[in-house]
């Protein structure tokens, strides 16, 4: 036992040092990539339930490498965060979003929004009300086509200050989202204090609503909850007619998912926007 409680130890240490190497490696090509912007940003398109339009559209980072595959935000966003280079990607983000938004809106004809993930470290060390504000002097953009999304982790921090900071970027024009609703840990209550527009609902509890009694009970309350505060409640993560026709009946507003479309380059949003 002694042996192998070694061997596990062992082990265990190889895997935390790869992880880390992994980790250093990312934030070494990141800081070359963030120089030579490696980056794409691809546009989800969101539906509105009433009408069976396209409503919107998710921007979601993706990293192009000269050589070699995209890489999933899943694996550097983290990475960025820890390190601080969020900040500077952030930026990055939140421009290219603002001309796309304009873009697709000149060619409709009429206002187009966009929503751009904000990370926490986003909320807590940079002047995002400021960044935000000159994003859209520089980029002309029409602020209420600009979301931003926040993750429920943002809102733990449920300070005056924190407060604040919403009604600030709300009075910039924008509206506001919170991204993957129904996983944090918070407390709910914070809602009659936020100044947000939507709750996305996480894909967690739309993947499997055909066999899971308990989501579909969770999905109800949350788009009551919702609407009870006078929010438009979207879904994400639908694969499934049978999600569409289920979402469709509790009375969500608006989805996002496989089902419909997924993430796509600007060249190809911009010819599903034509159509
Ligand atoms: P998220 O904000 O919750 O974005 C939704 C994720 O679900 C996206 O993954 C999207 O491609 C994926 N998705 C959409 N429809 C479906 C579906 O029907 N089924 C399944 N299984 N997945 C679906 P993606 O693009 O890999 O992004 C992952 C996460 O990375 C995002 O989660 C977000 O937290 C973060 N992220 C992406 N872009 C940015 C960014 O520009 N800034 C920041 N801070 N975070 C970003
Ligand atoms: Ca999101
Ligand atoms: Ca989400
Ligand atoms: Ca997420």
């Amino acid at each position: 036992a002694k042996q192998s409680g070694r061997n596990t130890f062992q082990l265990y240490t190889l895997e935390l040092n790869q992880a880390l190497k992994k980790r250093i490696e990312i934030e070494y090509s990141l800081r070359h990539a963030i120089e030579n912007e490696e980056f794409l940003l691809y546009f989800q398109p969101k539906i509105n339930l009433a009408t069976g339009k396209l409503c919107g559209a998710e921007a979601l980072i993706r990293w192009q490498p000269k050589d070699g595959p995209l890489i999933s935000p899943l694996s550097f966003i983290p990475v960025a965060e820890e390190t601080g280079q969020i900040e500077a990607l952030g930026r990055w983000v939140l421009g290219n979003a603002c001309r796309a938004a304009n873009q697709f809106s000149q060619l409709l004809g009429k206002p187009f929004s966009v929503a751009v993930n904000v990370s926490p470290r986003q909320f807590r060390h940079c002047d995002l009300v400021s960044t935000v504000e000159q994003v859209i002097k520089d980029t002309n953009v029409n602020p209420g086509c600009l979301e931003l999304e926040i993750t429920e982790s943002c809102l733990v921090h449920d300070t005056p200050a924190f407060i604040k900071t919403l009604h600030d970027l709300k009075s910039l024009g924008l509206t506001l989202a919170i991204d993957d609703f129904g996983t944090g840990y918070s407390s709910m209550a914070y809602l009659k204090d936020f100044p947000v527009d939507r709750l996305k609902i996480d894909k967690a509890f739309v993947g499997n609503l055909e066999n899971e009694p308990a989501n579909v009970a969770i999905l109800k309350a949350i788009i009551a909850l919702g609407h009870s505060f006078g929010l438009k409640v979207v879904a994400e993560g639908v694969e499934t007619a049978y999600q569409q026709a289920y979402l469709h009946g509790m009375g969500c507003d608006e989805l996002q998912g496989y089902y419909f479309s997924k993430p796509l380059p600007l060249a190809d949003f911009l010819l599903i926007l034509k159509k």
